[in-house]
């Protein structure tokens, strides 16, 4: 093949082949299907991981790095999204009538501050949706709650202070009697 290898000369010679409509030998089409994958992922990394709870057909969510090395402990399928060529840099969108001090509608980066590419951040995902719910989750909010009831007039807040210490008792006497 006098063509430099690349992708492109391989699917030229690919289409030559078939159209001649002779055997290809099996060491030509190991080499096209070498070249291909080189030139297109070999050296890439890829530019996204996504994840989504094994066997659902939940749309695709960012996956955090403990997502991609731990996926059967998350239950989560992995992919990896590659883009070969990089796509262009999104431009960031000024709230009309913003003179340098406006905020980007979709970033969120102030106009005198923003980088040069538009990078929307990506909802951020709570793990324990993909857990089996644990009554101990509501320890920390109550605890919180009862932190707060402070802020209340003093018969509000011996009614709740009352509510929420219960509560956290009847959780936590509950967990005990839960443990094997
Ligand atoms: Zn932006």
């Amino acid at each position: 093949m006098a063509d430099p290898l690349n992708v492109a000369s391989c699917l030229r010679a690919m289409r030559r082949a078939g159209a001649a409509g002779e055997p290809v030998p099996a060491d030509m089409a190991a080499m096209w299907a070498k070249v291909c994958i080189e030139e297109l992922y070999g050296m890439q990394k890829p530019v996204r991981y996504e994840c989504r709870r094994r066997g659902s057909n939940d749309p695709w969510e960012e996956a955090e790095p403990g997502d991609v090395t731990h996926p059967r402990r998350r239950n989560l399928v992995i992919r990896a999204l590659y883009l070969h060529p990089p796509v262009g840099k999104q431009q960031h969108r000024w709230p009309p009538g913003s003179n340098g001090d406006g905020r980007c509608l979709d970033c969120d980066e102030t106009e005198w501050l923003a980088g040069p590419e538009c990078r929307p951040h990506a909802p951020l995902r709570d793990h324990r949706s993909a857990m089996p719910f644990r009554i101990t989750w509501l320890i920390e909010p109550l605890e919180k709650l009862l932190y707060l009831t402070k802020y209340l007039n003093p018969f509000d807040r011996a009614k709740w202070r009352k509510e929420t210490t219960y509560l956290i008792d009847r959780i936590r006497d509950h967990e005990k009697g839960s443990q094997p």
